[in-house]
């Protein structure tokens, strides 16, 4: 069973505080994430860490990004309730939870099968069974569902996916990292002729955005 101390809750409010001290000034974004307790979507062997603003592992030879990252990209991505919200690359389910937070309509996209089996169950046992999860390639995105208000790639693109351009609505928001071994942050907005303003900001480190789908049974060697 799943529980939320006082230790815990003491330790989210220091790390919220170092997020402030970082330079995350989004007031919703600071108080969700003060009140999403972290260490539910970590193993229980990384719980005492949950607090420490470092990225963990979470199986598959995948990563829930360090706090830092996941505040820094939530600020970016300037998320309205209601708002169609379509994340890449569902991991730990902790971004989509924060989204759904924050009043999101969210649907996230994992390429993993043993990770999205895993990550729709725990979502649905802490009472966010609305967030709406898919087994697919992010690459392509969602079409059917299209188009989003706002898309978040959580994986490192060597190239903006053009499906997810293309299923992004008039004035929407895009935050997706770009680059090969490191990426820069891109936050695209797209404007009302079609064309997109892209803003290009900070360096940061992702696992990489892999195309195609894979089962349990399949290694990556990326
Ligand atoms: N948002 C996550 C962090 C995920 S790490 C969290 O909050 O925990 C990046 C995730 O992207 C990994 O789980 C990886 O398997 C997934 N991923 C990589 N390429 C993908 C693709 N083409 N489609 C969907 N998911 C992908």
């Amino acid at each position: 069973m799943l529980k939320d101390s006082y230790r815990h809750k003491g330790l989210r409010r220091q790390l919220i505080q170092s997020l402030r001290d970082k330079g995350i000034r989004d007031k919703r974004v600071l108080q969700a994430m003060n009140d999403l307790p972290r260490h539910y979507f970590l193993e229980k062997a990384f719980e005492e860490k949950a607090y420490e603003d470092i990225p963990f592992p979470i199986g598959n030879e995948q990563t829930i990004s360090q706090p830092y990252t996941v505040a820094y990209m939530t600020e970016l991505l300037r998320v309205e309730k209601r708002q169609k919200v379509l994340e890449i690359g569902t991991g730990s389910g902790y971004q989509a939870a924060l989204l759904s937070m924050l009043g999101a309509r969210v649907y996230t996209i994992e390429r993993h099968q043993e990770l999205y089996e895993r990550t729709t169950n725990l979502l649905e046992s802490l009472g966010f069974g609305h967030i709406r999860t898919y087994w697919r390639d992010g690459y392509k995105g969602l079409a059917e569902f299209a188009p989003f208000d706002r898309i978040i790639v959580t994986a490192g693109a060597t190239e903006i996916p053009s499906a997810l351009l293309d299923q992004l609505a008039t004035g929407g928001v895009m935050v997706i990292p770009v680059g090969k071994k490191q990426q820069k942050m891109h936050r695209l907005t797209k404007k009302p002729d079609g064309t997109f303003l892209d803003e290009v900001l900070g360096p940061f480190r992702f696992v990489p955005f892999v195309s195609g789908k894979s089962t349990s049974a399949d290694t990556d060697n990326t």
